[in-house]
């Protein structure tokens, strides 16, 4: 069959390696991140431009029978670990016994989600019991008026509780922020402070230039250099720690000299860059597989799906995918270089 791609598809030639999610760049795939939705009910100013995303009518969007299957296929290549994401993974409809049935998908060993924290309150127990192991929860900034106005009306007591209530269903919670200077820098040491008093991580994501760079807060940018100056002048020495990077994600964790059980995560995407040990691919809720968030090359597999392809079929698009990764992205901090895609298309 002739696969149906957006982009470059599998030319006939083209013969799958042996280990199919192992790039040219001897990079190993094993850990999928798929987003569930492009919807989201925040609008934060870095993810989403300011006259909005077009967002994938329903009918496009891949069913939960479909996730399953493309699931399946990379779980049979050996990914072992899945991340669900959005838009606001938790606004689709159905999302707990989705993200049940993805952790029931044989060989399947890990499911984990990215949130902004709203729905946690009532959530975090159902996905718990279903099967979900942690939550990396987003939160930017703990002044509630400054919150609001980062995410177009979220309410952070809300998110806190949430926070809370996802640590008391047992979840392993990590907390992000994206660094921005003149909007949170002057807290990176209150939401250290924050998420040390629960005994979780506190992550400081450096902005990344997606949307063509045209984002909002395009120059308000702190290098993973600048975030670490500021927590050394406010919270005290910084030494590295020995926590995992890898298969555990991009960041590099850092730990107070005086108080080393106290950590704190820099994601550099853009300055100390990772992409040497890139280990993972992102599927978007419409069924396209990205393998490098900074470039917009993706195959379908929903329409591989759709249009009767086997599991075979889904393989080797999977394979051509892989095979495409680029060695890096490209974009700049001034935003040169930057995909056109939509960072809340994405799901980070
Ligand atoms: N809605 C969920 C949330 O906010 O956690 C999941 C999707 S969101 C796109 C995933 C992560 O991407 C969040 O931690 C968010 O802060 C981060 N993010 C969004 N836009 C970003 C940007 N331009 N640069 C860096 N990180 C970004
Ligand atoms: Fe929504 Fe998350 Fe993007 Fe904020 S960062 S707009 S919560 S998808």
């Amino acid at each position: 069959m002739t696969l149906p791609v957006v982009g470059a598809g599998p030319p006939s030639t083209f013969v799958a390696p042996d280990d199919p999610l192992r790039d040219r760049f001897a990079r190993q795939v094993r850990y999928l991140r798929v987003s569930v939705t492009d919807r989201c009910n925040f609008a934060c100013t870095y993810c989403v431009p300011d006259d909005g995303i077009a967002h994938r009518p329903r009918a496009e969007l891949c069913t939960f029978e479909e996730l399953e299957r493309i699931v399946a296929v990379f779980a049979a290549l050996g990914v072992r670990r899945l991340r669900l994401t959005g838009g606001e993974p938790t606004v689709r409809a159905g999302f707990v016994e989705l993200a049940g049935r993805l952790r029931r998908v044989p060989g399947i060993d890990e499911v984990v989600l990215t949130t902004n924290g709203h729905r946690l309150p009532e959530l975090a127990r159902p996905l718990a019991d279903a099967g979900v192991a942690g939550a990396n929860v987003s939160l930017d900034t703990l002044d509630p008026a400054r919150f609001a106005a980062l995410t177009s009306g979220g309410d952070v007591t809300r998110v806190i509780a949430g926070i809370d209530a996802a640590l008391a269903a047992g979840l392993a919670v990590k907390l992000n922020a994206v660094a921005l200077a003149g909007v949170n820098d002057d807290e990176l040491a209150a939401l250290c402070r924050f998420a040390w008093a629960r005994g979780v991580v506190m992550r400081f994501i450096e902005h990344m230039p997606l949307s063509s760079g045209a984002l909002y807060d395009r120059g308000r940018e702190l290098s993973a250099a600048a975030i670490r100056d500021h927590l050394a002048t406010e919270v005290g020495a910084l030494e590295p720690s020995d926590r995992e990077r890898g298969i555990a994600g991009p960041a590099r964790y850092w730990r107070l000299v005086d108080a080393p059980a106290r950590e704190v995560g820099i994601i550099s995407a853009m300055t100390e860059h990772f992409c040497d040990a890139c280990n993972r691919v992102r599927l978007t809720a419409d069924g396209q597989l990205h393998a490098c968030l900074g470039h917009d090359d993706a195959v379908n597999l929903r329409d591989v799906v759709r249009a009767g392809g086997s599991d075979d079929d889904l393989a080797r698009a999977i394979a051509w995918s892989v095979h495409g990764k680029r060695e890096g992205h490209e974009f700049q901090r001034s935003g040169g270089g930057a995909p056109t895609k939509h960072m809340i298309a994405m799901g980070g």
